[in-house]
């Protein structure tokens, strides 16, 4: 029997559910437990180990333990060195594609390779519980997860030996397992608000005629329980006699991180809590704390959650009144001060039904029963995070599927030829928010050959953006006369980073009005090449038809703006532009003319009537 199962590869842990007949359950190990550490940890004796195993070992035994290794999925070294926190990675040196960390035993893992671990192993825990195969697996992905995370993702899954059926955004898997996507619920708005273990994500979800659409959404990307328990683990080894936490022994931190973390989850069903850390060389610690006071303690951490949901809220135009509901996902949605919060900020009860651990991996499986029985026909939209757009003259962005469009998409645009002749185009497809083609990420390069020669203007080549329900990117251009096609699958360049990601949504902001000025006189300064180049072509040509004065009024003009297009002021350029025009306009006349002339020469009046 052939099962398919929805995963959810998280950041700190990872589930595996099935569905069948409606119903969904996470698979559960030995201990009853259906969370598996997203974890490795690599010893000095050279075994490894992986899951709640690594998490053990790494408190008793030197060796690197390999923690929240998804926030480095389809990034290169350089998004891995600017990582905060108490992190115990040590990066192997000069692999700025895909980032690799060395372990005992002198070798080197990626993220991928990890993650692929961590789904093998869920997908023996499946197949132990079902008695058969598993092939075939829905796995989530963050909503804002771009296209070599994606890619990133999907490979891991095959190296894993999965059947990735689809990718689903997170937020979207919550909504699947609240039953929102049911015809009764047309029309709602929900937010889903995720706090997990390292990341934060809030996103706006929308339901209409049987498709979910992600409307925004926000998050930090270095914000989460880790956080929370961060502060206390400082708390605790200050108390212990250690101000600075660098250079401490890892085995060290990773006893104060478990301490810190053990007494965080206390705290959601306890009033005060006992804390007891006796580290090896330090004071021993014990004291007794009120959950008031680890408010007090951790609110810095918890405010950081107030602008992304601004944000959010902001981009999809919405209040707290236009809501269905507001789910929570995330094991650190249990902390009741992150409830409250919750509560104060969008005004309402937010929903509690489902486990918050669970829910995302219950909806990644009931949507994997659809795909693999294929009985019902439902379509889960996502939104790309980032423009996708195709470079043009004068390196200016042209965006073909904006920010925030639900996937799958497609978009064209029309090019023509911009010489006469001209028989290749070359294409520079871009991601990012900037006007300017040197401020975007370069996804991919690639050139149509074989245009027939024509005149400037004439041959036009199509342009399409394909974006598949995983959020793959697959451009096409196409010259409309022969039908000569072009095309290119993105591959993903491993390596931009969560914070380059932020900071072009910042900067496109930051700079939009900059932008614009610089992106209005870029193109004065193209179009005015362009007249230029024409002027001279028919100067060239048909110059006899000027008196020796008209040609030097046209020559003066034209010179004019040849400098003025070298220098900044676009509005000069656009003046000279029309002064040009004006110049030429008796001579376009006569040229039409004579053109006229020359054709009916050969052709009998008839042809024209
Ligand atoms: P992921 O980051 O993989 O999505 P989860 O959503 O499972 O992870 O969240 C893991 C985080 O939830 C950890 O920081 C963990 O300490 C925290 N957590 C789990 N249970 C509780 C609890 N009862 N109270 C507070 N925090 C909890
Ligand atoms: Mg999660």
């Amino acid at each position: 029997m052939e099962r398919a199962v929805g995963i959810d590869l998280g950041t700190t842990y990872s589930l595996v559910a099935t569905a069948g007949k409606g119903a969904a359950r996470v698979l559960r190990d030995a201990n009853g437990d259906g969370r598996f550490p997203s974890a490795a940890f690599f010893g000095r004796n050279g075994k490894d180990a992986l899951g709640w195993d690594a998490l053990h070992r790494a408190e008793h035994e030197d060796g690197d333990l390999l923690l929240s290794i998804k926030r480095f999925m389809g990034r290169g070294a350089h998004a891995a060195r600017q990582d905060p926190g108490l992190r115990s990675f040590r990066l192997a040196a000069g692999d700025d594609r895909m980032v690799r960390f060395h372990v005992e035993g002198d070798r080197t893992v990626t993220p991928i390779e990890l993650s692929a671990r961590y789904l093998a192993a869920l997908k023996a825990r499946a197949e132990q519980d079902l008695g058969g195969p598993v092939t075939g697996a829905v796995i989530t992905v963050p909503a804002y997860f771009d296209d070599a995370q994606r890619q990133a993702t999907k490979d891991a899954g095959k190296l894993a030996g999965l059947n990735v059926l689809r990718l689903l955004a997170e937020p979207t898997a919550a909504a699947v397992a609240y039953g929102l996507d049911r015809p009764e619920h047309d029309n709602g708005r929900y937010v889903v608000f995720d706090l997990g273990g390292g990341t934060f994500d809030v996103s706006v979800l929308a339901f209409e005629r049987g498709v979910f659409q992600v409307l925004a959404t926000s998050g930090d990307t270095a914000l989460g329980g880790d956080d929370f328990d961060l502060v206390l683990a400082r708390m605790l080894l200050r108390d212990a006699g250690w101000d600075d936490p660098a250079g401490l022994p890892r085995v060290l931190l990773n006893q104060a991180r478990a301490a810190a973390k053990a007494a965080k989850e206390r705290f959601s069903t306890e009033e005060r809590v006992e804390i007891v850390f006796a580290p090896e060389g330090g004071r021993p610690v014990r004291r007794t704390m009120t959950r008031q006071e680890f408010h007090v303690l951790v609110d810095p951490v918890l405010r950081r959650c107030r602008a992304p949901c601004e944000a959010a809220m902001r981009d999809a135009g919405l209040t707290g009144a236009d809501l269905g509901g507001v789910i929570l996902v995330g094991g650190s949605t249990r902390m009741p001060v992150v409830r409250a919060f919750v509560r104060e900020f969008f005004g309402r009860e937010p929903l509690l039904d489902a486990n918050p651990d669970e829910v995302v991996a219950v909806g990644a499986a009931l949507q994997a029963d659809l795909l693999s029985g294929g009985d019902r026909d439902m379509l889960l939209l996502d939104v790309t995070p980032l423009s996708l757009g195709v470079e043009t003259m004068g390196g200016v962005v042209d965006k073909i599927i904006p920010r925030n469009t639900s996937i799958p998409a497609r978009a064209r645009t029309t090019f023509t030829t911009y010489a006469d002749g001209q028989t290749g185009m070359d294409f520079h497809v871009v991601q990012g928010e900037r006007e300017k083609v040197e401020d975007c990420k370069s996804l991919a390069r690639f050139k149509l050959s074989g245009i027939p020669p024509m005149a400037a203007g004439i041959g036009r080549v199509e342009v399409t953006y394909a974006l598949d329900a995983d959020g793959l990117l697959t451009v096409t251009a196409r010259e409309t006369t022969t039908g000569r096609t072009a095309s290119v699958e993105v591959k993903p360049s491993y390596g931009l980073t969560d914070a380059e990601v932020e900071q072009m949504l910042v900067d496109s902001m930051d700079f939009a009005e900059q932008d614009m000025e610089s992106r209005l006189l870029i193109e004065g300064r193209v179009e005015a090449q362009r007249i230029i180049d024409a002027t001279r072509k028919a100067l060239r040509e048909d110059g006899a038809m000027l008196s020796a004065a008209e040609r030097r009024s046209v020559e003066d003009v034209t010179a004019q703006l040849e400098v003025a297009k070298n220098a900044r002021d676009r509005h000069e350029i656009t003046r000279l532009i029309d002064a040009l025009d004006h110049a030429t306009a008796e001579f376009a006349r006569r040229r039409m003319g004579a053109s006229i002339q020359s054709a009916l020469k050969d052709h009998s009046i008839r042809e024209f009537t």
